[in-house]
């Protein structure tokens, strides 16, 4: 049974996908949790709320009460069992005309309505999972030296970002301003940065939160993984290269991470499940190894209009229950609304790298656009978005949505 909604089944959004959203609208403010389909969204915690109060609800989870918060935080919290049984609630009332009368009315135009920052975001970390990304930076940051450190294929690289500047799709960014100096440079100076770049990513949202003292193992890390998002790593690559050793990635970093306002269930890329590029050689230890599961995910970017680069994420070395597994293999506990990234997705070739950093060479290559004009990286008032499908059952496409963002001048330097 497909659903007696009148959507395409080849729209991203059909009854394959249903993401879930954080939204408002004019007419009732209060941010409360949705569900779209095709180019609708249900109220998800008002439908859920009519369920209840008519007694067809069993005693599985109270969803009305979770999902008419202003976060996916508390939905997020009571872990798998309730997120598969949400998801059947929700197939069932959209593929079964006999509720169609009593969800129409919390069915909602997305023009009709405003999206949110979906997850108050709890911890964020950020990996870097793809061998490519991690050869080419190598390269350019450190061409004396081997392209990959030592401890990569035998651990997920990753170090913690800043939680409270992860912002939703469609918030613009204010180029930062900090210390640089090039190598040849006799002193740091203090200003705009001038390369400013982006990373596409997959951001991976946590929940069913651990106790402090224990661990989750890559067989068991499914439990925890609630679904993926569409992320924009913002990286200011001049601030990054002068601060970076020998702590990692700070100011270069921090002043900004978008997501896509679209959180895809783990449940919907069951077919994009696919096997790791392969991590024979070094054999990873065996806390690191299980159902560490790879997912088909097409990543787009595109810079003004102009796409210019398809990084693929069945390339990434490690997979996202390993990462999961490290996170936690110390004992560190994980809590609802954990945000972590994949690192930059970038494949074999030129047109699959994941930031203008690799596309642009450290901007030695610029890319042209079709106006003309040329990108080493990003300048004032350039728009990038990126926007990612996988293959879904049938043929179909799950679509993860776009995340995208806007440039805007610096901060006056006394500000
Ligand atoms: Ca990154």
């Amino acid at each position: 049974m497909t659903t007696w909604l009148d959507v395409p089944t080849d729209h991203p959004f059909g009854i394959d996908t249903l993401p879930y959203g954080v939204f408002s609208t004019d007419d009732a403010p209060e941010r409360r949790v949705g569900v779209r389909i095709g180019d609708l969204v249900l109220d998800a915690g008002a439908v859920a709320a009519v369920g209840r109060d008519a007694g067809l609800v069993g005693d599985g989870p109270d969803l009305a009460a979770v999902w008419q918060t202003p976060s996916l935080n508390a939905f997020l919290s009571l872990g798998r069992p309730a997120w598969t049984v949400a998801r059947e609630w929700l197939n069932e009332i959209l593929r079964d005309d006999v509720h169609r009368a009593g969800v129409e009315p919390h069915l909602i135009p997305l023009d009709r309505i405003t999206l949110h920052l979906p997850v108050e975001v709890a911890d964020y970390v950020d990996f870097y999972a793809s061998e490519h990304h991690a050869s080419n930076v190598g390269q350019i940051f450190r061409p004396d030296n081997a392209a990959l450190p030592p401890n990569w294929k035998h651990l997920p690289i990753g170090y913690h970002g800043r939680a409270g500047t992860v912002v939703v799709s469609g918030t613009d960014v204010v180029r930062p301003s900090g210390q640089r100096k090039g190598p040849q440079d006799p002193a740091p100076v203090f200003g705009p940065s001038i390369r400013l770049d982006i990373e596409a990513e997959l951001g991976y949202v946590v929940g069913g939160a651990t106790e402090l003292g224990s661990r989750v193992s890559v067989d068991a890390a499914a439990d925890h993984l609630f679904g993926v998002v569409i992320l924009n790593d913002w990286s200011a690559r001049d601030i990054q290269a002068w601060e970076y050793v020998p702590l990692g990635p700070f100011l270069g970093k921090s002043f900004a991470t978008s997501v896509s306002a679209w959180v895809t269930p783990l449940e919907a890329l069951h077919e994009a499940r696919v096997p790791l590029p392969g991590q024979a050689d070094p054999p990873v230890l065996p806390y690191l190894q299980g159902d560490a599961f790879g997912l088909d995910v097409h990543v787009e970017v595109s810079l003004n209009g102009t796409v210019v680069s398809r990084p693929e994420h069945s390339g990434m070395y490690w997979s996202p229950a390993q990462m999961l597994a490290h996170l936690t293999v110390n004992g560190a506990s994980l809590r609802d609304g954990d945000l972590f990234g994949s690192g930059t997705i970038s494949g074999p070739s030129v047109d699959s790298r994941g930031s203008l950093l690799e596309l642009t060479w450290n901007g030695t290559e610029p890319l042209t656009l079709p106006d003309g004009s040329t990108r080493g990286f990003l300048e004032d008032g350039d728009t990038v978005t990126m926007t990612a499908w996988a293959p879904g059952p049938g043929g179909s496409r799950i679509g993860l949505g776009e995340v995208t963002g806007t440039i805007r001048p610096a901060l006056p330097l006394e500000a």
